[in-house]
């Protein structure tokens, strides 16, 4: 029905429909992004405001304009609050919230079907399902991130409960989607279900294998929002939950090929694996370290020198610092670059995110294929808070939860300087091998302090 609606508002949508697309193409570029992310936002204030010049909204706008102004106002709260290192929970988190308004849209055309036609029905019921999953799931990943569930959670049978209660779900939905009137306690029944399905999905993923399923949750997210705008019938809604579904989709095959692990082995791979324990580290006492003196001295007189973050630097805060670092020895001559994994981190694109917002030029970030190659050329290669990402056992343990993910083979560099704080594991809780190898030092502290240490002692140098 969308030729009975206004011509200005169907103008409306296609505008933001239009900024939409401007802000996702600057989104692939860290210098336009911020540019990019207005331009998305001026489209979803547009596509907001406009429904309310729709001639068929019957509704109440006070309450409308309540919940809004909450809900505006909490998230603008919590985003001016919100550490920069806490960014991948509060994306996990929020990315978890749209799963469910697209699913309480879905809802709401299910307590009134009779208003509604068979593909109405059958597109809300799957809006349901997959709003259900990406809720539960992201908020799984959310509760990880923030350090709860630390571990693969396993129990017996998860195998069969995770088929009966798909098999279910899937009764359910198309009970609900063939009835001619509104069921309350079956779709509780479905919208339960479906959460739990959610979780059983996301409870035994191992740390490499993380990343993809927050962008495959981001992806499903969108594609329940676009299954919305097919019911609702406003075109700005399927534009956009088609955007967010197609890059999230692209995203996913990205993460899933850099952990080099299929989609279906991450949904499944937990399958009859018990919890598996963290180990404890042994670093302190067994590495060979190094103070911050003699680590300056390796890179001031080296002649390539290469720097790989990860999680800790964005911890540590301490990437405006390695800029600084990176002026320096590029000022003495030394040849400098930056290596950066596809999964560093704890969001996709977080150390490219943290590296921009520094100032370091993007011709000096290299990506693991592109770098991989080179290592034995490198004369020093400074790891900053990174662990998961450059541990050799990845490619040797088949027992490893890393076994298979390709890392950076930083150990193939002639000399590798370590910094961190002590004895942590990383995100898989696994014994970096890479710590004890015969051309690894450690430098112990927090990254921000140790590389301020590195400056000052090249400055001494001089
Ligand atoms: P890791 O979590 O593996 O390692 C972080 C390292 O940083 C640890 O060795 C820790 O040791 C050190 N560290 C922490 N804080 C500081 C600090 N202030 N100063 C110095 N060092 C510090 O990070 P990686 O980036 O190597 O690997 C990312 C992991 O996260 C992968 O397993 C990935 O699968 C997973 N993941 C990634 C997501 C993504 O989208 N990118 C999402 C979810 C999970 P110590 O405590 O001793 O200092």
């Amino acid at each position: 029905m969308i030729s009975t609606v206004p011509v200005a508002l169907q103008l409306a949508w296609f505008v933001s429909t239009v900024l939409f697309v401007i802000g996702l193409r600057r989104l692939s570029s860290p210098t336009r992004a911020r540019t990019g992310i207005w331009c998305a936002g001026l489209g979803m204030l547009l596509a907001i405001a406009s429904m309310f010049f729709h001639p068929e909204l019957k509704a109440n706008y006070f309450l409308i304009l309540s919940a809004m102004s909450l809900g505006g106002l909490l998230s603008l709260l919590h985003a001016r609050q919100v550490e920069m290192t806490s960014m991948p929970q509060m994306i996990a988190l929020y990315n978890s919230l749209g799963g469910a308004a697209a699913a309480g849209i879905a809802m709401l055309v299910l307590l009134h079907v009779a208003d509604y036609g068979p593909l109405v029905k059958a597109l809300a019921v799957l809006s349901g399902l997959i709003g259900c999953i990406a809720f539960a799931g992201s908020f799984f990943a959310y509760l990880r991130l923030r350090g709860h569930f630390s571990r693969r959670d396993g129990f017996a049978k998860r195998q069969v409960a995770y088929l009966a209660n798909g098999a279910l779900v899937l009764l359910l939905g198309l009970i609900l989607a063939t009835s001619a009137t509104a069921h309350p306690v079956l779709l509780f029944l479905f919208v339960a279900l479906a959460v739990t399905f959610g979780l059983l999905m996301t409870l035994p993923t191992s740390a490499a294998d993380m990343p993809v399923l927050i962008s495959l949750y981001n992806a499903l997210t969108g594609l329940a929002v676009a299954f919305d705008g097919l019911v609702l019938e406003n075109p700005a809604m399927m534009v956009a939950g088609t955007i967010v579904f197609a890059a999230g989709s692209l995203l996913t095959r990205l993460m899933a090929r850099a952990v080099n692990r299929r989609l279906s082995e991450i949904m499944y791979s937990g399958f009859g694996i018990t919890a598996d324990g963290l180990e404890s580290s042994q670093a302190r006492d067994h590495v060979n370290k190094i103070d911050a003196r003699d680590a300056a001295v390796d890179m001031a007189f080296a002649g390539r020198v290469v720097i790989v973050p990860g999680y800790g630097m964005a911890t540590a805060q301490a990437q405006h610092k390695l800029r600084e670092l990176t002026q320096l020895l590029d000022e003495r001559g030394v040849q400098t670059g930056f290596a950066i994994h596809p999964v560093a981190g704890r969001m996709p694109g977080h150390m490219n995110v943290l590296l921009a917002e520094a100032g370091v030029p993007y011709e000096k970030i290299q990506d693991l294929s592109d770098i991989n190659s080179d290592f034995s050329q490198v004369d020093v290669v400074l790891v900053v808070g990174a662990n998961d990402i450059v541990n050799p056992s990845a490619r040797s343990d088949n027992d490893s939860p890393l076994f298979g993910m390709p890392v950076l083979d930083v150990d193939k560099a002639k000399r590798v300087i370590v910094l961190k704080r002590g004895d942590g594991t990383g995100y898989a809780g696994v014994e970096n091998t890479l710590l004890f190898a015969p051309v690894t030092r450690v430098l112990f502290g927090d990254a921000r302090e140790t590389v301020q240490d590195l400056i000052m002692a090249i400055k001494g140098l001089d």
